[in-house]
């Protein structure tokens, strides 16, 4: 069985084949890979909830900190902030 950690490689792999928008309107091609990555992802994001469901844990999306919560609306603090808030920074 694909991990959802592996869909997500998928999706980036697909998604770095297509060109910025900036550079000119989408082939055919290239919205099916962006259509075929966004698929990956949901099917990624329903993998982790169905392992939710019968563990209690889920990777955080942002910092992909495995942490144990009873709802999927938050996830408890794990110090995921400060290491997004680090990562904006040395993004920009
Ligand atoms: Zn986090």
């Amino acid at each position: 069985m694909t991990t959802p950690a592996e869909l997500r490689v998928r999706a980036d792999e697909l998604e770095n084949r297509v060109p910025p928008a900036t550079a000119g309107p989408r082939t055919d091609d290239e919205r099916m890979w962006l259509e075929k990555a966004a698929a990956l992802r949901t099917e990624a994001d329903q993998q982790e909830e169905r392992e939710w469901e019968r563990t209690g844990l889920i990777p955080c999306s942002d910092c992909g900190t495995v942490v144990r919560t009873t709802t999927l609306e938050t996830l408890p603090a794990h110090g995921c902030t400060a290491r997004q808030r680090a990562a904006r920074t040395t993004e920009k």
